[in-house]
């Protein structure tokens, strides 16, 4: 049976009384399950815990730039990207005299398959989809 430690980290307490508001620190009566110079913490007050904490809103705030960062070179592509699409859509087949999608093959009178990413790009910037 292992001793158990409360945590030593203290937590807020709002003042109930009518001047309310007033906050006060009691000890936090969570079970200490981390062992940290001596003292004993819980998973939320374990000094080491906010190393971590901070690395992970660090990693979120660098994945969140990396985002809008992305969002804003497709943004600025775009039309680039839909007028390269448009020239490739259809193709002009010399031999049999047929205009077809390079990526799913279909005739340019039956449109594109349902799974074919250069039709279904092109829907998407048109709003057909
Ligand atoms: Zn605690
Ligand atoms: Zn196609």
């Amino acid at each position: 049976m292992s001793e158990e430690h409360q945590c030593s980290g203290e937590v807020y307490v709002k003042g109930s009384g009518k001047y309310g508001g007033i906050v006060k620190y009691r000890q936090c009566t969570r079970s200490g399950r981390y062992e940290y110079e001596g003292k004993y913490y819980c998973g939320v007050h374990h000094p080491g815990m906010d190393h971590a904490r901070q690395a992970k809103r660090a990693k979120e705030r660098q994945d969140a730039r990396e985002g809008e960062a992305r969002v804003r070179n497709l943004n600025a592509a775009a039309s680039d990207m839909l007028a390269a699409l448009e020239a490739v859509e259809w193709v002009y087949n010399n031999s049999k005299g047929r205009v077809f999608c390079l990526k799913c093959l279909h005739m340019k009178s039956e449109g594109h398959a349902s799974s074919c990413p250069i039709g279904n790009a092109l829907k998407k910037a048109r709003g057909e989809s």
